[in-house]
């Protein structure tokens, strides 16, 4: 296992309890750098982020939103986003499809977990069916429509996560077996 992790520093400026500000230090008996409150001793730990959501098909097709946001905007993915707190990673990914894409399903499965570690992110996606062949675009996308195998946008695809996420699916398909993959895309 990697114990040698190197650190960002924490941004953290002032305290989230009392305002003073903070400093940044490894507190007693910890290993790490963490943002210390100077007045009233709180100690803030952050930790990594977890981004769920779905692939999902209809007649061979799949599912894509064209970002309407930054970072990214104007390019295609999959529709994901944060978990929130007290969610599932199941009803994040749920979640994220109706507000993204207007999407439902009614079966979803876990298809790829991949750690992001130089963003401090984890990629939960899942695969499953539309449950009707109904979508429109959220909020957050500008457009969202089905793509055949020899359609997908390769060269607009917003993230790296996401082009493997939809690479294993097409590899998966060929074989006929679906596959709960584990991988690591790690830019540092
Ligand atoms: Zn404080």
């Amino acid at each position: 296992m990697d114990n040698q992790i190197k650190q960002k520093l924490p941004t953290q400026e002032y305290c989230s309890k009392c305002a003073s500000p903070v400093t940044i230090k490894i507190p007693k008996g910890d290993n790490r750098h963490r943002a210390v409150c100077t007045t009233c001793g709180s100690i803030f730990y952050e930790n990594p982020k977890v981004v769920s959501g779905c692939l999902l098909t209809w007649n061979d097709k799949i599912l894509l939103c064209k970002r309407a946001t930054e970072p990214r905007s104007g390019f295609w993915t999959l529709p994901a986003g944060f978990l929130e707190n007290n969610e599932t990673v199941e009803a994040g990914a749920l979640r994220e499809t109706y507000e993204e894409a207007g999407a439902k399903t009614k079966q979803i499965a876990l298809f790829l977990m991949c750690n992001l570690p130089h963003i401090s992110q984890i990629y939960m996606m899942y695969h499953g069916e539309l449950l009707d062949g109904d979508y429109s675009a959220g909020l957050e996308s500008e457009e969202v429509r089905l793509f055949g195998e020899s359609e997908i946008p390769w060269d607009s695809i917003a993230f790296t996560v996401i082009e493997k996420t939809i690479k294993l699916y097409f590899e998966d398909r060929k074989k006929g077996n679906y596959g709960i993959h584990f991988d690591t895309i790690d830019k540092r």
